[in-house]
């Protein structure tokens, strides 16, 4: 996805665009965050472009979290309200 980074058009934030399948593609923050997997959290994307549930972490806090990103329409400020 480094190859893959843009601005939002609505925001200017750094966004990525994560491709998988044939044409399914989801458009998320460009900076990846480690996170802990948490059935009550928060929908991340992993580079591969599957979903996983968790919630965000530093990056000392645990050894089992993961790097994902999460998904850019839900921190686009222009979006909101
Ligand atoms: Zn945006």
């Amino acid at each position: 996805m480094k190859n893959d980074i843009h601005s939002c058009r609505f925001c200017g934030k750094k966004i990525g665009i994560i491709t998988w399948g044939v044409y399914r593609k989801v458009v998320v923050d460009a900076e990846a965050v480690m996170i802990e997997p948490d059935p009550d959290g928060e929908e991340f994307v992993r580079i591969d472009g599957s979903k996983v549930q968790g919630r965000e972490v530093g990056y000392e806090e645990a050894v089992t979290a993961e790097p994902a990103y999460r998904p850019h329409r839900k921190t686009c400020g222009v979006n909101d309200g």
